[in-house]
């Protein structure tokens, strides 16, 4: 069996010791004879997975107690609505509009109210994170709406924006448990798994508690009110149960790895062996402007679509797989989350290093 290297922006290359750990469980988890996926939500066996998980989880992030830790589903886009809904008492919301994705939960959000789009970085198609230090925030806007990490540009917020004094919600799906977090500083946080926790099907939501509402837009479904779901101990109906566990066995990694502390300098240590290169080569450069640059998603070019094309099959061809940029962008872009071994990155260096002697 030979395992490739996997840079693929989502779903995402998952921790190869997390991978062997549930191959070990899939017929027979911890003795109870049956697979996690077979088991009843309602067990005491899922709901000690579900507790662990969220433990672990409160433990990495150092959630404060007056924060609710959700597993939702629906994908990273439900929220798009659910958090207007959800959190617009004024119906006035104020948003940064960083990429596609931001972009995205600011037009769902006109749906239900008036979603202002106080900052932007479209002029420059989304190569950097702009000054948010002193925004036209509205008088009486319910919350200021970030994407955290842009995951199509490549670009993050290095500081977070100054929301003077309103609910900050930021969709973190990209770099989520990267690098600690000042949770205090938002009213809500949330993210697909798919990106650098686990697989597809679980969105996690930390809320302050006061953002958790009875009085939801009128017509809110109930399973899109938070309350829903905070008073049901996330298992109002089936939670995603097999996606829960994984999520669960990678914040174990996590803390074993030495947690987001460790993470973050893993994180900053790969990625620089990334942009180093690129900032020296004559053939591949970036796209993000320096002090905007993510460290887990890395878009490059070389200027040449023909020859971004021929780079991406040869480096398929060597077990560097996923490289193609997103079709809106085009050229490369190497996701490198946390569980891309820095051993990853340091061999696609070495071939791009030797593509570019040949091809340069
Ligand atoms: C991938 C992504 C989404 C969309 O996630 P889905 O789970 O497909 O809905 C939203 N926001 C960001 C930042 C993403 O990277």
């Amino acid at each position: 069996m030979a395992r490739v290297f996997n840079f693929s922006a989502g779903p995402a290359v998952l921790p190869e010791e997390v991978l062997r750990s549930a191959a070990a469980e899939m017929l027979d988890y911890n003795g109870c004879g049956m697979s996690v996926m077979e088991m009843s939500h309602r067990s005491k066996v899922f709901q000690s997975i579900l507790d662990d998980a969220e433990a672990d989880l409160r433990d990495l992030m150092n959630i404060p107690s007056n924060y609710k830790v959700l597993f939702l589903q629906g994908g990273a886009y439900q929220q798009f609505a659910a958090v207007p809904m959800n959190l617009m008492q004024n119906k006035v919301a104020d948003y940064i509009v960083t990429g596609q994705w931001a972009k995205k939960a600011w037009q769902e959000a006109k749906i239900y109210g008036q979603a202002n789009a106080v900052a932007s970085s479209a002029d420059k198609n989304f190569s950097y994170i702009p000054d948010c230090s002193d925004l036209p925030i509205s008088d009486n806007a319910d919350y200021v709406y970030i994407c955290q990490n842009n995951t199509i540009y490549g670009t993050t917020f290095h500081s977070l924006p100054n929301t003077k004094g309103k609910p900050l919600v930021a969709d973190v799906s990209s770099c989520f448990l990267s690098e600690p977090v000042d949770v205090s500083k938002y009213g809500m946080i949330y993210g697909g798994a798919q990106k650098n926790i686990g697989p597809a099907g679980v969105v996690i939501a930390i809320i302050r508690e006061d953002l958790i509402r009875e009085d939801v837009l009128p017509g809110t479904p109930t399973m899109l009110r938070y309350k829903t779901h905070a008073d049901n101990g996330s298992l109002f109906n089936t939670p995603p149960v097999y996606g829960i566990y994984i999520c669960g066995k990678v914040f174990k990694w996590l803390k074993d790895m030495g947690g987001l502390e460790v993470m973050a300098q893993r994180n900053r240590d790969k990625a620089a062996i990334l942009y180093d290169f690129l900032d020296n080569s004559k053939l591949f450069h970036g796209t993000v402007e320096k002090d905007s640059r993510s460290l887990m998603n890395v878009p490059f070019v070389t200027g040449n679509d023909e020859m971004d094309a021929k780079f991406v099959k040869a480096a398929e061809a060597a077990g560097f797989v996923n490289l193609k940029g997103h079709r809106t962008v085009g050229g490369m872009r190497a996701s490198i989350y946390n569980a891309m071994p820095r051993e990853g990155v340091e061999k696609l260096v070495d071939f791009m290093t030797a593509f570019e002697k040949k091809e340069g």
